[in-house]
């Protein structure tokens, strides 16, 4: 069965192009063209991810996206323009996935629907072993290993990295990362975070060259690519 998406979009070329393109990948589009109507369509329909543009006529897209949370986990991908860094952080905090930058490529956002697509269906799945490049992460066993060598990991590392991996291809913030790995939260606190993303980043990636699983994301936080 194909896969529905809701696109939520006041400017209608913009919608009208996201739904084609959409379209000719297989799944089924519906677009809304101002807030309120996004969180109806979103509430009776119950599509399998969710585009959403924040600025929108009659209802903002963060209050959109919160309307959303009180009753569902679907994928939302926050759609925004270049200039609102404190919304995306925003976004991220109240439960958004991911967000693409306006104007984006269509392959990108193709891409990016594909890869929360698949973690929605592997979520379910509950996976214990994950595999990424030639690493093994177990959540068994609490063990990191490369190519069946076992890498030792202080346990903070390993809860970092457990909990990105656990949710592959989702974009966090320092704080809510701090909020749940440390479950604590203080100013200056983030550093923290980036702290062990450091040290994680020396274990797992080449020496040379941008990383190629635990990326930056620009003017936000972080996500884990497998
Ligand atoms: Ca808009």
């Amino acid at each position: 069965m194909s896969r529905t998406l809701l696109v939520v979009e006041d400017e209608r070329p913009l919608a009208e192009t996201l739904r084609f393109n959409l379209e000719m990948e297989g799944y089924r589009v519906r677009t809304a063209e101002d807030g309120v109507e996004g969180l109806s369509m979103a509430r009776a329909l119950q599509p399998d991810l969710v585009l959403l543009d924040l600025m929108l006529p009659r209802m903002d897209g963060l209050d959109v996206l919160r309307g959303i949370r009180e009753q569902s986990q679907t994928p939302v991908l926050l759609l925004t323009a270049r200039t609102s860094e404190a919304d995306r952080v925003k976004g991220l905090d109240l439960g958004a996935d991911d967000y693409i930058t306006k104007p984006f490529s269509l392959a990108e956002l193709k891409a990016r629907v594909r890869v929360h697509l698949r973690r929605k269906q592997e979520v379910t799945v509950e996976e214990r072993v994950l595999e990424f490049g030639e690493f093994t992460l177990d959540l068994n066993r609490r063990l990191l290993s490369r190519d069946g060598e076992p890498i030792a990991l202080r346990p903070k590392e390993y809860e970092l990295l457990a909990y990105l991996a656990q949710r592959d291809g989702r974009a966090f913030t320092r704080d809510q990362l701090l909020n749940d790995v440390w479950d604590i939260s203080f100013a200056g606190g983030t550093r923290t975070v980036d702290v062990h993303v450091r040290w994680l980043r020396k274990k797992i990636e080449q020496p040379d060259g941008p990383p190629r699983h635990l990326i930056t994301v620009r003017g936000a936080g972080y996500r884990f690519e497998r």
